[in-house]
């Protein structure tokens, strides 16, 4: 019987999970998201809304009363709630998981105990705190909230001994951590998902290229060597067998210049890096989101082509409507997510370009940025 669906969000992943959802109408009747943001992205491609905060207790108890099954597109759900209504409908990746991976610390203290490569890290409550880490790892070093940061927005690069009170006076008493800044000579990631019944299924390995904290582009396959590949495939699932529950991981990582592997971090969810899946791979991370949970067999994660995904984000000093982009042509795939107001570095759409050379591709796409651009209506 076809169940129905909620989400915790309802953004441009919660947009491309219930798109996923309406191509399997015999395993889902209907998504339902909550999402503070009115005619949020997912209510644009049929999604019921229930408008409020991420972390509105009544409104999570709603959603799991009304829902089958309840899962994320974002971590900011209450973990303490989700666990509370685990009674009411069946939820995925476990609250637990949720809990351990929206803290940036808890994150990396439970990966690093359980034996997997982090950058080294440490909790830091005080300027002294801060000052004495910068100690030991160096600059310039990572400073970064433990919650709520997405695309870059948590953390601050402390390049001097002097930026550190700049640093810890930019957060305002949030909870924070150090690390130790990796020179890392790639950043990957992998996407990975596990089902109900405990199939685990990894696509290959991704380059990501990020521009002032933020992911710019995806290039799938990676361009490394075999051996990187390997080993990054390797930490991915020895990730994915420490955490509970079923769904879609992207897991983050960086090569480092001896050709180590270091996890940056765990999304419990689909990832940005995923999104070429759509047309290169024959199960887009969406649709294995939906099967992992569903309890249904995960579907295949082979490359069927090479991929280049370009993210169309907000022009700096500009906020207010503006005009999409017009980009035609063929395995050229833009996708938009229907947001009404382009604010600066906020991401609007992509577009994914596919074919058999991924140099031809970043080709391909070097012709395309000038039309990719989105203009103030
Ligand atoms: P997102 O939502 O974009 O995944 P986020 O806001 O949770 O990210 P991080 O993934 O922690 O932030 O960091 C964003 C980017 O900052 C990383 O992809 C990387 O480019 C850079 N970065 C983060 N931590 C480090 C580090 N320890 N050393 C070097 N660079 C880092
Ligand atoms: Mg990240």
């Amino acid at each position: 019987m076809a169940r129905v669906l909620g989400m915790i969000g309802g953004g441009q992943l919660g947009m491309m999970i219930a798109e996923a959802a309406k191509t399997m109408p015999e395993h889902i009747s209907e998504v339902v998201v909550l999402d503070p943001t009115a005619k949020c992205p997912a209510s644009q491609v049929g999604a019921r809304q229930i408008v409020a905060d991420f972390k509105d207790k009544d409104a999570i108890m709603q959603l799991a009363r009304e829902c089958d099954i309840v899962t994320y597109e974002i971590e900011s759900g209450d973990a303490d709630v989700l666990e509370s209504v685990s009674n009411m409908a069946e939820i995925n990746p476990l609250p637990e998981t949720l809990r351990v991976i929206q803290d940036k610390l808890l994150q990396k203290t439970f990966l690093s105990e359980h034996g997997l490569p982090v950058p080294e890290f440490a909790g830091v409550d005080t300027l002294a705190d801060i000052k004495k880490s910068l100690q030991n790892f160096g600059l310039p070093a990572m400073l970064k909230a433990r919650r709520d940061a997405y695309d870059g927005r948590g953390n601050f690069a402390i390049e001097s001994e002097p930026q550190a009170a700049e640093a810890f006076e930019y957060f305002n008493g949030r909870p924070l951590l150090i690390e130790r800044h990796v020179q890392f000579k790639m950043e990957v990631s992998v996407i990975a998902a596990r089902n109900t019944a405990g199939q685990i299924a990894t696509y290959p390995l991704v380059e990501n290229i990020h521009e002032k904290n933020i992911l710019r582009q995806t290039i799938a396959p990676a361009r490394v060597s075999d051996g990187v590949t390997k080993k990054a495939q390797r930490i991915a699932e020895e990730t994915m067998e420490i955490f509970k529950g079923a769904g879609v991981f992207g897991i983050e990582m960086f090569v480092t210049k001896d050709d180590g592997i270091l996890i940056n971090e765990i999304a419990p969810r689909v990832h940005n890096s995923g999104h070429h899946t759509l047309q290169s791979s024959s199960t887009s991370q969406f649709e294995q989101h939906l099967r992992a949970i569903l309890g249904l067999e995960l579907g295949s994660t082979k490359l069927v082509h090479n991929a280049v995904m370009y993210n169309i984000l907000g022009p700096d000093g500009f906020e207010g409507r503006y005009l999409p982009p017009d980009i035609h042509g063929s395995d050229v795939y833009l996708k938009m997510y229907g947001k009404e107001i382009s604010k600066p570095a906020r991401k609007l759409g992509h577009l994914n370009i596919v074919g058999n050379r991924s140099a031809d591709l970043l080709q391909r796409l070097d012709g395309l940025l000038d039309d990719v651009a989105v203009h103030p209506a």
